[in-house]
């Protein structure tokens, strides 16, 4: 048996609180509502569980508040047999929660706390130096503090381990995040806000991704929802690749699964482009089921799914 890949992820945990109802209520009016249901989530968290469900030996860097939901959040971890050593705790900030409504024309209301979520710190992350330092790739987004991210892309780096940003939300970035990106892999909206070029097909996503480039990423991955992802690598060709054909029934978590799936692929030392196909094919299973954490396929749905 080859030895795993051994991915870190640096980044949120939140807990999805889902209430469905007939319609948005008006100002100050009570509703009561069909369903309810509780899910994991967090960009961080969802990358970190999808890399371990494609049996990635995956490390978690985040911070959770002491109730209820931070420790469903590291039950869950364990669950997907997530190391929790770098997992965090905060005295004083409750776990990010995510309170989203949904009504029957799927219209959704949603507010995010990130808690402690936004309170891991630089600190922090560098008491996860060795993990980082045992680990094939490292991977970071913006819902942690940038200054956070920054730390784990600069450790990484220093010990010559593989970087993914992911820069979900877009943020204007500082040249040296580009620098530290081995793969920046924003979608469309993230690519645009960050190169100034709208994207609308393959070609102008090729276009962003040469100014994304020229900022200092060595590869850039742009994915394109339905459509598929670009890759492009600093000195090489663009290569577009279309989505996988399937009848999609909830996106939510998409871009998560697509992350997870790439770092998993690049860590075992495949070459970009084939881990791209698939980090797609892992995507486009995920969008054929209900949920977020829980549409996320088993290896061998993705193994399955690949010509
Ligand atoms: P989300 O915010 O919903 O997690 P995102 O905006 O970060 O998503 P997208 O670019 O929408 O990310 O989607 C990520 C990847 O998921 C795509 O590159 C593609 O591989 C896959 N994907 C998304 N939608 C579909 C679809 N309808 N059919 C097949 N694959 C899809």
């Amino acid at each position: 048996m080859p030895q795993p890949p051994r991915i870190l992820v640096v980044g949120t945990s939140n807990t999805d609180l889902v209430t469905r109802i007939p319609r948005m209520p008006r100002m100050g009016e009570t509703l009561i509502g069909h369903r309810f249901h509780m899910g994991c989530g967090g960009k961080g968290a969802n990358q970190a569980v999808m890399a371990a469900r494609l049996g990635a030996q995956v490390t978690m860097v985040t911070k959770l508040g002491r109730d209820t939901f931070g420790q469903m959040t590291i039950d869950n971890y364990r669950k997907h047999g997530v190391d929790t050593r770098y997992v965090f705790w905060d005295d004083e900030a409750s776990s990010g929660v995510a309170t989203i409504f949904v009504d029957d024309e799927g219209h959704n209301l949603i507010a995010i706390v990130p808690g402690a979520s936004y309170r891991l710190t630089p600190a922090e992350v560098r008491q996860a130096e060795p993990a980082i330092a045992g680990s094939d790739v490292v991977v970071g987004g913006f819902e942690v503090p940038v200054e956070v991210t920054a730390e784990a892309l600069r450790l990484a780096r220093k010990h010559g381990r593989t970087t993914i940003l992911n820069p979900a939300p877009a943020l204007p970035m500082p040249d040296e995040l580009f620098e530290l990106s081995d793969v920046l892999s924003p979608n469309e909206g993230e690519a645009e806000t960050l190169s100034g070029v709208a994207i609308h097909d393959p070609e102008s996503a090729r276009d962003a991704a040469c100014r994304l480039l020229e900022r200092g990423a060595r590869a850039v991955v742009i994915t394109m929802g339905e459509r598929g992802a670009l890759l492009c690598e600093a000195g090489g060709a663009a290569q577009f690749f279309p989505a996988f054909q399937v009848k999609a029934v909830d996106t939510t978590g998409a871009g998560d699964a697509f992350i997870g799936a790439l770092a998993a692929r690049i860590g075992m030392g495949e070459p970009l482009a084939r881990a791209v196909v698939f980090a797609n094919a892992a995507a486009a299973l995920s969008v054929t089921r209900m949920g977020t954490q829980v549409s996320f396929p088993a290896l061998q749905e993705v193994e399955d799914l690949l010509p």
